[in-house]
């Protein structure tokens, strides 16, 4: 099944929850609506799309998200039942760490293969005023507990804000050296509650590279592959080595490769992270998984994909997944 523009879907991004933890400034409005457990796909239902996208379509990579996924109760469930589906290649997570200190290890031996942690400061004070959690504590211990747990690789996401973290970059890259995790830059989109401050607030990669520049002494540029990043293998001015890489929707957007689509927990279809939601899966779901009528939803919803992202998000990350 191809888009109008011939892309396919290889991976599915799936919000299990839209519930979370944290309140991030550029990610979570105020007073946002909570769904009952009850709205949300069960993990015998998770494992039913998933299993069915793997038949119809060649699906064969899975990344869970939210809101913060670990919020689910029975995110071990979730990810046990999609880990033993055969085609799946790739099972990975994107969380704020918070629970990881309990949670780390059970997931890797429920079959999740890769976690990428948002870590937006290495100052507890700015951490807890991006993320409205004094937790930066826990998440560093997260990130522990996952390199214990034996994840590999552990990525770092963090989104950059000007008059914020935009001048904490280096001191990031030698935390994700430390630890032996390459760290992701993130520009920071229009859409959530910094959607109408957003020129203030953005700031583009090439102006991150020129922050983080001094502190590089030899940098080799990496494969582009499907992912996102643009990434790169540098030995900083100390000696460390890190890998880091810049993930630029809005100033290089790399819809040409996007083989993605995301489903929200509710139902709820994006073919596109920035684009309104184009269908609901539900009707295809329940009572009962009805497979002619799923694929009809998702092919009339993917002849919506435009060829690039619009320019302004139409709904907040935490309700579409990341
Ligand atoms: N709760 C999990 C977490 O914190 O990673 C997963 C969900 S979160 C919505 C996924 C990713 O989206 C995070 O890395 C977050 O920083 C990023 N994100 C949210 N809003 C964003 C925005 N407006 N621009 C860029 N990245 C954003």
């Amino acid at each position: 099944m191809h888009d109008r523009f011939g892309r396919s879907i290889r991976y599915l991004r799936l919000s299990v929850t839209p519930a979370c933890s944290m309140r991030c400034v550029y990610c979570r409005p105020v007073g946002i609506g909570h769904h009952s457990l009850s709205d949300l796909m069960s993990p015998p239902e998770i494992e039913q799309v998933v299993r069915h996208l793997v038949e119809s379509v060649g699906l064969i990579k899975v990344r869970l998200t939210g809101g913060e996924p670990t919020a689910r109760g029975d995110i071990l469930q979730i990810v046990r039942r999609i880990a033993g589906i055969r085609g799946i290649q790739d099972l990975a997570m994107t969380t704020n760490g918070l629970t990881l200190q309990r949670l780390a290890k059970p997931l890797r031996e429920a079959g999740l293969r890769r976690v990428n942690i948002s870590l937006d400061s290495l100052d507890p004070k700015r951490f807890a005023d991006m993320t409205g959690v004094d937790g930066l504590e826990r998440v560093k211990q997260g990130i522990d507990a996952a390199l214990q747990a034996g994840f590999d690789p552990v990525k770092l996401n963090t989104v950059v804000i000007r008059g914020q973290n935009d001048q904490e970059l280096p001191d990031l890259m030698y935390f994700a050296a430390d630890k032996g995790l390459e760290i992701r830059f993130i520009e920071l989109m229009p859409m959530g509650p910094l959607a109408n401050r957003w020129e203030q607030r953005y700031v583009s990669a090439d102006e991150m590279r020129r922050t983080i520049a001094p502190h590089v002494l030899v940098s080799e540029h990496l494969v582009r592959d499907a992912s996102s990043a643009r990434r790169v293998r540098a030995v900083l001015q100390d000696g460390r080595i890190v890998e880091y890489g810049f993930i630029t929707p809005m100033s290089c957007p790399f819809c040409d490769l996007c083989d993605r689509i995301r489903i929200a927990a509710d139902g709820s279809l994006f073919p596109c992270l920035m684009d309104r939601p184009r269908a609901n899966l539900m009707s295809a779901i329940r009572p009962r998984f009805d497979p002619d009528a799923f694929d009809a939803i998702l092919f009339d919803a993917l002849q919506s994909k435009q060829e690039e992202h619009p320019s302004t998000g139409f709904i907040p990350m935490i309700q579409i997944g990341g």
